[in-house]
C-alpha cells in the first residue's frame, strides 16, 4: 500500500523498543493511534511536516500546541540564532529575561510579576505551590478529568503516584458552578486555590469553552474565600487572546500558567501573577538547570512581538473557521452525523454514537494516510502559517477521507 510506505519508521520503532520505555511514551507515542500515523518525523516548515519516510503532511497538531506562527518562522529563527551566537548557558540569565517578564506584565492584565520555567507542568505546579505559600492553606480545587500536567499531583496515570501526592485536592465538574461551590464549602477556610483551564478539552469528549457565568462564579468563589484563581492557559494561551483566554469572558485570574505557544516551539513556560501573590512566589523554591536559558526567551520575545504587531491571531481564527466549516459541510454531504467543537483555533471533530472512537479513529487514519495530520481524540491546533491554499488542499484530502470512511462502512 503506497499510502502506508514506512521503512525507516519501522526500523526506528524496532530500535526504540529496545532502549526507550514502551518504545515511546507520553502524548507523542503513536502505539495507541491508528496504524497510519508515523512515529518519527524528519522536518517541518510552515504548516507542513515530513516523516522519516518522506511522507508529507499538512499539520493540524502544531506539535500539540507550541507552533503558533508556523515552523521555521523567520523572525523567531533570527532571534534564536542571534542569541545562540552570544551563548545560551551563561551562569546567569541574559537581559532578555527582564524584557520578557516586562512584556508579559504589560500584556496580561492580572500580571504584576512573571516567573519563567520550561514546561507547562512546571508552571501549573508553581502556581499551586505559590497559592499555598501565599495563603498558608492546603486545598486545591480542580475540574474532574482536566489535564494540568504530568507531575504526581496531577498526572492522569496513577502509576508511581502515592495517595499522599493527591492529598488536599478536591474536584468539581467543569461548567457546573454548584459543584464548585460545594467543593469550596468542603475546603472551608483551608482553600488555597482553584485551578482551571479556559476550555474543557478532555480527550475524546466534546470541547466546551467555560461559560461566562461559570468563570465569574469561580472568580467570586476565590474572592470570598481569599483563595487564588489560577488559569491554566498552557494549551490555549497566545492562540485566542493575548490578554489570556478568559479575557473574552471578562474574567481575570490571580495567576496564570503559560507554555506551549509562548516561544513558537522553543522550550519555555511562564507563571504570571498579581501583586498579592508576589510574596508567595518569593517564598517557594523553584528552579531548573535550563530555566534561565536566554535562547528560548529570545524566541518568546520574537513570537510575542509578531503576535502583538501582526494579524496572526486573526489569521489563525480565519483558518480555523474555514477548516471547520469545510469539515462540517463534508461530513453532512457524506451522510455522517459529526460535530466539531471547541474554539475555532483548536477544534475537534467527533462522530455521533462513537463512544469507542472507532469512527473518529478511522477518519483520522484515512486523513493521515492521505497527508492531513490531525488527531482522533485530542483537540487540534491551527497556526498563522495555515494559509487559504493549505486549508483548501487539506479539505480536498479530508473529503477523500470521508468518502473512504463511507465506503468502509
Ligand atoms: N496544562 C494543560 C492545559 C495542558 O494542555 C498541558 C500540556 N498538554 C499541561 C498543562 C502540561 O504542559 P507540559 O506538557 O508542557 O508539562
Amino acid at each position: 500500500d503506497e499510502l502506508d510506505h514506512r521503512e525507516k519508521d519501522s526500523l526506528f520503532r524496532a530500535r526504540a523498543g529496545k532502549v526507550i520505555p514502551s518504545g515511546m511514551y507520553g502524548h507523542m507515542a503513536v502505539q495507541k493511534l491508528p496504524a497510519g500515523y508515523p512515529q518519527f518525523m524528519e522536518r517541518g516548515e510552515g504548516c507542513r511536516l515530513r516523516d522519516v519516510d518522506g511522507r508529507e503532511f499538512i499539520d493540524f497538531m502544531c506539535g500539540w500546541g507550541p507552533i503558533v506562527l508556523g515552523r521555521r518562522h523567520q523572525d523567531v529563527d533570527r532571534a534564536v540564532s542571534e542569541q545562540l551566537d552570544r551563548g545560551d548557558v551563561l551562569n546567569g540569565p541574559a537581559p532578555v529575561m527582564v524584557e520578557l517578564a516586562e512584556t508579559l506584565v504589560e500584556m496580561v492584565p492580572h500580571a504584576d510579576w512573571a516567573l519563567l520555567a520550561k514546561n507547562g507542568t512546571d508552571a501549573t505546579t508553581t502556581c499551586v505551590s505559590t497559592a499555598r505559600a501565599a495563603t498558608g492553606r492546603r486545598k486545591i480545587l480542580l475540574a474532574r478529568g482536566a489535564y494540568h500536567g504530568a507531575a504526581p499531583w496531577c498526572s492522569p496515570s496513577l502509576g508511581g503516584v502515592l495517595p499522599e501526592d493527591r492529598a488536599h485536592l478536591d474536584f468539581f465538574e467543569y461548567n457546573d458552578l454548584e459543584s464548585a461551590k460545594a467543593a469550596a464549602e468542603r475546603a472551608g477556610d483551608d482553600l488555597a486555590g482553584i485551578i482551571i483551564a479556559p476550555v474543557k478539552q478532555e480527550l475524546g469528549t466534546r470541547q466546551e469553552y467555560a461559560t461566562a457565568e461559570f468563570a465569574r462564579g469561580l472568580r467570586q468563589l476565590a474572592d470570598s474565600a481569599g483563595a487564588a484563581l489560577i488559569l491554566d492557559d498552557v494549551r490555549c494561551g497566545f492562540r485566542i487572546d493575548l490578554q489570556g483566554s478568559w479575557a473574552p469572558l471578562g474574567v481575570q485570574p490571580d495567576m496564570a500558567a503559560w507554555s506551549k505557544a509562548i516561544a513558537n516551539g522553543h522550550p519555555l513556560a511562564a507563571v504570571t501573577g498579581s501583586e498579592w501573590l508576589r510574596e508567595g512566589a518569593e517564598a517557594i523554591f523553584v528552579t531548573g538547570s535550563f530555566w534561565y536559558s536566554p535562547v528560548p526567551m529570545a524566541a518568546a520575545m520574537a513570537t510575542l512581538s509578531v503576535l502583538r504587531d501582526s494579524d496572526a491571531l486573526d489569521r489563525i481564527r480565519v483558518a480555523g473557521e474555514s477548516f471547520i466549516s469545510g469539515l462540517r459541510t463534508q461530513a453532512a454531504a457524506h451522510g455522517f452525523d459529526a460535530e466539531v467543537s471547541g474554539p475555532v483555533q483548536m477544534p475537534l471533530l467527533q462522530f455521533a454514537d462513537d463512544s469507542d472512537q472507532a469512527l473518529s479513529s478511522a477518519f483520522a487514519d484515512e486523513a493521515v494516510r492521505r497527508g492531513v495530520y490531525l488527531h482522533p481524540v485530542h483537540n487540534w491546533f491551527l497556526s498563522a502559517a495555515h494559509q487559504e491554499a493549505d486549508i483548501a488542499q487539506a479539505l480536498e484530502i479530508t473529503d477523500e477521507a470521508f468518502a473512504a470512511l463511507g465506503r468502509k462502512l
